[in-house]
């Protein structure tokens, strides 16, 4: 059977790096095994829904190369939760209740303070049809609840957590949808992953309850249960991440510099004890995925960790993938000599600059000044064609006798202005003869 996973966003904010490694971790899931990838925009709450989260989302994914085989709005398929709803109701899994926000409170209060546990205690099963249209001519709208199954326990294997079990009995029949016939997230979802095929619903832990429920919801209209799968949940250096923390958004991520194949090397390792490799593409990564790898403590989310994984990837980047964000004219020779030094593909400019000049050399004491003066002498005489580099250090040292740091350091700085940088071999070529001449003169 092919593998079908989704990624299964609410347009109310903007990605995190969480939500991210939830739809890479669908993705590579898919991938893995020829499967195919969805993208389900959960936008049945239409008040917090925002059309610029979905755009945003969609560029997001398209950015990291996720890209969805196809795509959903739940706010398109209201008619089909309408048709699975009567099914629901004919069948006695749905139920009208009337208690408003604050009864259910104190309801709770009073259950919490019995030391018991605050489950809905089914008291508008009760209501005959005669108390129905009575509420009905006063103008009471019910919301409606799904009648749990309390004979059937719920059991799934989970792909992370392993064996799970839950009691009906011990939990509240959960509100699918309010008296404004607006959808609560639960039934939709199962609808949809009912007429989608999903084979795999992979998430994360803060689902596991409303699996539970799920669970049951699938088999109440004759579905057969996906497998789950819950991951651990990844926390930030400020703790809990949140949709709405734009500080560990994607896009701001982007901005910064970071390159996607960073984001997904990082990503789809971290959860797990296998090393983040830079050098890994995602097939690679995919044939590698393995749920069983995952843990289930919290995964921490580490800014430094993906600045490092970065510069790796940065460091392997072809040229190609990179030219249109390069200062024009940077050449494939001076971006494979600069890349060593990034972090990020924007410092090939500042790189760039040196090369191309003007820079700005230190002060050289006299002994140093007659050192770069003969230097100049020897450079005016070199074929500049091959290692120019090479061909001048070696001339220097055997006429000056001078090694290591008094060789090098005074005509780097000269040359680049700089005490660091790329390695010279590769950058006294792109800065050329003249160019060369003129800043050791
Ligand atoms: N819209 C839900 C969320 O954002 C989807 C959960 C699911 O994967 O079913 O958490």
């Amino acid at each position: 059977m092919t593998v079908i996973t989704r990624f299964a966003p609410s347009p109310t904010g903007t990605l995190h790096v969480g939500n991210i490694r939830t739809a890479l971790h669908n993705w590579l899931l898919a991938k893995k095994s020829g499967g195919r990838f969805l993208l389900r925009i959960d936008d049945t709450d239409v008040a917090r829904s925002r059309e610029e989260h979905v755009e945003a989302i969609r560029a997001d994914l398209a950015w990291l190369g996720l890209n969805p085989e196809r795509e959903e709005r739940q706010s398109a398929r209201f008619a089909i939760y309408e048709t699975a709803f009567e099914r629901l109701v004919a069948a006695g899994r749905l139920y009208r209740c009337y208690e408003t926000a604050q009864e259910l409170d104190l309801k709770r209060k009073v259950l919490l303070g019995r030391g018991l546990p605050p489950i809905y205690d089914r008291s508008a099963l009760k209501l005959t049809e005669a108390d129905h249209a009575a509420k009905s001519a006063v103008g009471e709208r019910p919301h409606w609840r799904f009648l749990l199954d309390h004979d059937a326990p719920i059991e799934w294997v989970d792909g992370i957590r392993g064996s799970q079990h839950f009691d009906p009995r011990q939990m509240s029949d959960p509100v699918v949808r309010r008296a404004d016939g607006s959808w609560l997230y639960m039934l939709p979802s199962v609808i949809d992953d009912i007429e989608m095929g999903v084979t795999d619903v992979l998430r994360g832990e803060d689902h596991v309850s409303n699996t539970a429920t799920q669970v049951q919801m699938f088999t109440a209209l004759g579905a057969p249960v996906p497998r789950f799968a819950h991951e651990a949940l990844l926390t930030g250096a400020e703790g809990k991440l949140s949709k709405r923390l734009g500080s560990l958004g994607v896009a701001e991520m982007r901005e910064n510099g970071i390159e996607p194949e960073a984001l997904i090397a990082l990503l789809a390792r971290l959860g797990t004890s296998d090393p983040v490799d830079a050098a890994l593409d995602v097939e690679a990564l995919a044939a590698s995925f393995d749920l069983a790898r995952f843990g289930r403590a919290p995964a921490r989310f580490d800014d430094a960790e993906l600045s490092r994984v970065n510069a790796a990837v940065i460091h392997r980047l072809p040229h190609a993938r990179v030219a249109e964000r390069l200062p024009k004219g940077m050449s494939e020779a001076a971006w494979e000599a600069i890349r060593p030094n990034l972090n990020t593909v924007a410092e090939a400019a500042e790189w760039w600059r040196v090369v191309t000049g003007p820079v700005d050399a230190p002060e050289f004491d006299a002994e140093t000044r007659t050192y770069l003066d003969h230097a100049y002498a020897v450079a005016a005489a070199l074929d500049w064609a091959e290692d120019p580099w090479g061909a001048l250090t070696g001339a220097l040292k055997e006429t000056t006798g001078r090694k290591g740091k008094a060789l090098f350091l005074p005509l780097r700085q000269a040359l680049t202005g700089m005490d660091h940088g790329p390695d010279m071999k590769a950058m006294l070529p792109l800065i050329g003869k003249d160019e060369a001449l003129k800043r050791l003169g």
